[in-house]
C-alpha cells in the first residue's frame, strides 16, 4: 500500500541479507558455521566498565534527557584522552561532541554540509554508510577507488578539478576498513592541502586507532598541521572496548563542523544516555589498562592468521591495524562466489570483497573476531 521514498528505492542491493539467508540454509543442514564475517567483537565489554555503568544506572538524575552534545564532563574526558594519546589539544566546549555511535555521526554529516547535487569523496572499497548517508542528503557520491598498488589510499592526483570544486565532505578511514591499510603522514598533509584548497570538510573515521599491533600506533588526523581547520574525526567505544552494543561514540575536530553535526542532531535525536556517557569517561580515563588485555588477544589471533594464511598460500599483507584480513580471491572466482562457496560447503563465513564496492572485487575479507583461527583456514584452505 505505501509506496517506500526514491531514496529507499535507490538503495544498493544489500549483499549481506543474502549471505545471512545463505547462513541459515546452511545451518539447517547441520553444517557447524564459523563466522568470518562481522566487525563485531566476540569478547565481553570489561568488566569495570560494566560496573561504572551499573552506578550511573542507579543515579536518578541520569534518567533523565541527556544534553544534546554530550555532557561537559564527558567532552571533557574526551578532550583529555585525546591530548594523552594523541598530544592534540581539543576545547571540550566547541570541538567535542557525543555520538550515539560513529556510525550515527557519519550517517548525519552530510545533512549538515551536503545540499542537493554536491559531492562527497568516498573511499571504494569502504564503510557503506559514506555513500548512503550522502544519498539520503541529496548529494552526489564520487568514488575514490582503494587499489593494491596504491597501498590502499586513494590517489589524489586523478581527481577531477570539476568535482573538487562542487566537494563538500571528503571521507577517509585509517586504519581502514575492510582493507586493514593505514595511512602515511604524507597521505594525510596532501589531504589537508587540498581541502583547504577546495573549501571541502575532510571527516576521519578513526574506529579502529586502539585495534593496532607490533610496533605500529595510529595516529590522528588532527595531529597534522592545519588539519583542524578542515577537519573532524570521529571515534568510538566500539571497537576500543568491546562496545559495540552500547552505542557511543564521539567527533571532535573543527568547530564549524562539530557545529552543523550538532545542529542536525539536535533536531533529530537527544543524545547519549548519560548512564553510558559516565561509563565512556570511566573508560577513557582508564584506557590503558582497560583496552591493552583487549589489543592483546586480537594480537594473539592476527599472528595466528597471518601465519595460518601463509602456510596456505594466500595472498594478503599483514595487518598492522583493525581486526581485518583483505586477502585475494582464488584464481577461477570471483569474490560473491567465492564467498558463497565456502559458506555452502565449509560452512565459513567471509565478506565478499564487492559487498564494500566494485573496487573491493577480487578481495574477500577475514575478521579475526572469532577465536576459531586454524580450523578456519584449514577449511578455506580445502575448498
Ligand atoms: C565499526 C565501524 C564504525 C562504527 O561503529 P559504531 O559502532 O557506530 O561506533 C565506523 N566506521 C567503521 C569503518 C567501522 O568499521
Amino acid at each position: 500500500m505505501f509506496k517506500l521514498s526514491d531514496r529507499i528505492e535507490k538503495l544498493p542491493p544489500y549483499l549481506f541479507a543474502e549471505i545471512d539467508r545463505l547462513k541459515q540454509e546452511v545451518k539447517q543442514k547441520g553444517i557447524e558455521i564459523i563466522d568470518l564475517g562481522i566487525g563485531d567483537p566476540d569478547i565481553p565489554t570489561p568488566k569495570q566498565i560494566i560496573e561504572a555503568a551499573q552506578k550511573a544506572l542507579e543515579n536518578p538524575a541520569n534518567h533523565q534527557y541527556p544534553s544534546y552534545e554530550g555532557s561537559f564532563e564527558f567532552r571533557e574526558a574526551v578532550a583529555l584522552w585525546y591530548k594523552d594519546r594523541f598530544g592534540v589539544d581539543l576545547d571540550p566546549g566547541s570541538e567535542c561532541l557525543a555520538l550515539i555511535g560513529s556510525k550515527e555521526g557519519i550517517a548525519h554529516l552530510p545533512f549538515a554540509f551536503v545540499d542537493k547535487g554536491d559531492y562527497t569523496l568516498v573511499p571504494d572499497p569502504g564503510y557503506p554508510v559514506y555513500s548512503t548517508a550522502t544519498m539520503f542528503a541529496g548529494g552526489v557520491v564520487h568514488k575514490m577507488p582503494l587499489l593494491k598498488e596504491n597501498g590502499f589510499v586513494p590517489d589524489l592526483d586523478v581527481i577531477d578539478k570539476s568535482i573538487l570544486n562542487k566537494t563538500k565532505i571528503m571521507f577517509i578511514n585509517y586504519p581502514n576498513n575492510p582493507t586493514s591499510a593505514i595511512a602515511t603522514k604524507d597521505f594525510y598533509n596532501r589531504v589537508v592541502e587540498l581541502a583547504l584548497k577546495y573549501g571541502f570538510l575532510v571527516a576521519s573515521d578513526n574506529a579502529y586507532s586502539e585495534i593496532y599491533y607490533d610496533n605500529y600506533k595510529p595516529m590522528s588526523f588532527l595531529e597534522i598541521d592545519g588539519a583542524k581547520e578542515v577537519a573532524i574525526e570521529l571515534h568510538s567505544f566500539s571497537k576500543t572496548f568491546n562496545m559495540t552494543g552500547w552505542r557511543i561514540g564521539f567527533a571532535v575536530g573543527n568547530k564549524e563542523g562539530i557545529y552543523g553535526l550538532g545542529k542536525i542532531k539536535t533536531n533529530v535525536d537527544s543524545g547519549v544516555f548519560t548512564a553510558l556517557q559516565q561509563a565512556g569517561i570511566y573508560a577513557l580515563n582508564n584506557y590503558k589498562v582497560l583496552n591493552e588485555p583487549i589489543r592483546k588477544i586480537f594480537q594473539e589471533r592476527k599472528d595466528q592468521m597471518s601465519l595460518a594464511l601463509k602456510k596456505a598460500n594466500f595472498d594478503f599483507e599483514e595487518p598492522l591495524a583493525t581486526f581485518y584480513f583483505w586477502v585475494k580471491v582464488p584464481d577461477g572466482y570471483n569474490s560473491k562466489d567465492f564467498a558463497k562457496k565456502l559458506l555452502e560447503e565449509k560452512g565459513i563465513v567471509v565478506t565478499p570483497g564487492v559487498g564494500f564496492g566494485e573496487y573491493g572485487e577480487g578481495y574477500f575479507r577475514i575478521s579475526i573476531t572469532n577465536p576459531n583461527i586454524q580450523k578456519a583456514v584449514d577449511a578455506i584452505k580445502s575448498l
